[in-house]
């Protein structure tokens, strides 16, 4: 285990000294270190949901979405969280969660899922779940949760901690990007976005007690819809093709 310790520091060294693509966790580490945190995160908030026309329903999404969000090749895995909560939360490597109480919000809406689904996906392919861990954790941190010493599963919960609160507000808007990239490309209807997000407004008036994370961090404002029309009309992507029953 020592020697196995040194040489991962000898790889951690060498990743920051020469770059290996700029990143100190590997697309591996990123896999095994999410599925750990996801492992413990699900078991401590509600676990994993199992009504059949939901799991089906996120299971056709997912099917259409991920994939149009490659590269890079992650093995995505998603999956409903039995709580109540309006969220949405994606771990490193692939693993992500709808909440229960967002897909009944959205009333099983296949292109407003499809956009939020999109916007968390793109938090993977874009690194911004990793990124949060090479930001805030120490690499002794990220060292013990890869070699599973006896700190794993503190780290691990820490990690599902950084995932509901870190991104700044960039990546978010990146990832409101990429969501309508992927939605269109996934031939679902991209301005759904819009009334996602004027849902997310109404409901952080409404029941601020109800609303975590996935929207907690965003700008309060209307900085994401004002970007998320810019976009949507730069492409010419005008919903003149949207589905009134959602299709
Ligand atoms: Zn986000």
């Amino acid at each position: 285990m020592r020697l196995l310790s040194l040489l991962c520091l000898f790889c951690l060294l060498a990743a920051l000294l020469s770059g290996c693509g700029g990143h100190i966790i590997s697309r591996d580490q990123e896999i095994q270190m999410g599925r750990q945190s996801a492992d413990q995160f699900e078991r401590e908030n509600g676990g994993r949901g199992r009504d059949p026309a939901l799991v089906a329903l996120t299971q056709r999404l997912a099917a259409r979405i991920t994939p149009v969000a490659q590269p890079p090749d992650y093995p995505y895995d998603i999956r409903v969280l039995d709580n109540k909560v309006v969220n949405a939360v994606a771990f490193p490597g692939g693993r992500l969660y709808l909440y229960r109480g967002l897909i009944e919000t959205f009333d099983r809406n296949p292109d407003q899922l499809a956009w939020v689904l999109s916007h968390e996906v793109s938090h993977i392919s874009r690194r911004h779940a990793t990124k949060i861990i090479e930001r805030q954790l120490g690499y002794q941190a990220i060292i013990s949760l890869l070699l599973n010493k006896g700190d794993a599963p503190q780290i691990a919960g820490a990690v599902a901690n950084l995932m509901l609160l870190g991104y700044s507000r960039d990546e978010e808007l990146e990832a409101d990007r990429y969501g309508l990239i992927y939605t269109h490309a996934a031939g679902y209807d991209p301005t759904a976005a819009i009334g996602v997000l004027k849902k997310f407004q109404e409901l952080q008036g409404r029941e601020p007690s109800k609303f975590e994370i996935m929207f907690a961090t965003h700008p309060g404002d209307n900085t994401r819809i004002d970007a998320v029309q810019g976009y949507l009309k730069a492409q010419g992507w005008s919903g003149a093709y949207y589905r009134p029953d959602g299709g």
